[in-house]
């Protein structure tokens, strides 16, 4: 099933009428920007709860200043679209949100300035992102992580996502679920589309910021129920390659991944070589988090559904 509908050039529209131009600027050259977002189908309370939707328009609106794209509405105004998409939807199960701001002229020339925004919106129902949640199988990739100089990792820019899928499809192909991409200077980055971590001896280590990642708002989830939670110290640091061979438990972070326990790093086995006590501690809290049933964590956690299940039907 899809969605049936959009936000498009200021309104809902049916998702067959959300269409653009192959003379469109970002279309051409990568220049547009994005987030991914979950909402979460809470069946004992019918109810979707959109996870820390708030700080995903934060950081999408961080990426449009990055490319000099100017929307006429703020986080908050972002986030009432959603719920109105997401209300006239009316999807019963998990759903990711997909928001794209774009230059959206129909010329050729690249550069940023003195182009036309757009902003479209739309949702879908969505399950696992990686199929190997309980124990992915990666390698370390072959590609570099772009640089903060060339194509800033901070921003979720479209044309950026190329790297990403030069090293997924490379992965893929070779037999692996997913890619560890190092730096260029040799230092663990993050995988494809998710930030990584690192147990050794009892803490637990992620690369900074400044080691061109994304800058996660699973990882701060993550952070926090580990350090807050688990009693467990948690370190930003930079982080060699085989660091990750002699590691107690590695696991990666993020909205589509949600959290998935990495057992095989380049043909060796990670500890056990089965998903490791943290992270399944980690997950079983995580996804108890997102669909609502941790109450100190329920302002993370947006409804969609005004009422028991009131739904826009029209
Ligand atoms: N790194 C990259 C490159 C990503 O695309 C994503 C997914 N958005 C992440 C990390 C994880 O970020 P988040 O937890 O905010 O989804």
């Amino acid at each position: 099933m899809q969605g049936k509908y959009a936000f498009f050039d200021g309104g809902i529209v049916p998702i067959e009428d959300a269409k653009v131009s192959v003379r469109t600027h970002s279309f051409n050259y990568g220049t547009g920007c994005f987030e991914g977002i979950r909402g979460y189908w809470n069946p004992e309370e019918r109810q979707m709860l959109v996870f820390r939707m708030r700080e995903h328009y934060v950081r999408f609106l961080q990426s449009c200043s990055l490319l000099m794209i100017k929307l006429p509405y703020d986080a908050d105004q972002l986030c009432a679209i959603t719920l109105d998409l997401l209300r006239k939807e009316g999807f019963e199960s998990d759903t990711y949100i997909r928001p794209l701001a774009y230059k959206s002229d129909e010329l050729i020339g690249v550069k940023l300035h003195g182009l036309t925004d757009a902003l479209t919106i739309f949702a879908t129902p969505f399950g696992r992102y990686v199929d190997a949640e309980e124990g992915a199988r990666v390698h370390v990739s072959s590609w570099r992580r772009i640089d903060d100089n060339a194509l800033p990792a901070r921003g979720k820019i479209v044309g950026a996502y190329v790297n990403s899928a030069f090293s997924k499809t490379e992965a893929l192909l070779n037999g692996f679920d997913e890619a560890i991409v190092l730096t260029q200077d040799g230092h663990v980055s993050e995988g494809s589309a998710e930030n990584l971590f690192v147990m050794r001896d009892g803490t637990v280590y992620t690369p900074p910021v400044t080691d061109n990642i994304l800058e996660g708002i699973t990882r701060d989830t993550v952070m926090h129920l580990l350090s807050e939670e688990m009693g467990l110290p948690v370190v930003e640091r930079s982080i060699d390659r085989t660091e990750l061979y002699c590691a107690d438990e590695v696991f990666m972070s993020g909205t589509g991944v949600q959290i998935a326990a990495i057992i095989e790093i380049d043909h060796r086995p990670v500890g056990t070589g089965a998903m490791g006590p943290t992270v399944r501690a980690l997950r079983d809290r995580y996804f108890d988090v997102v669909r609502g049933r941790a109450p100190q964590y329920r302002s993370w956690c947006e409804p969609v559904y005004v009422g028991a299940n009131e739904k826009v039907t029209a």
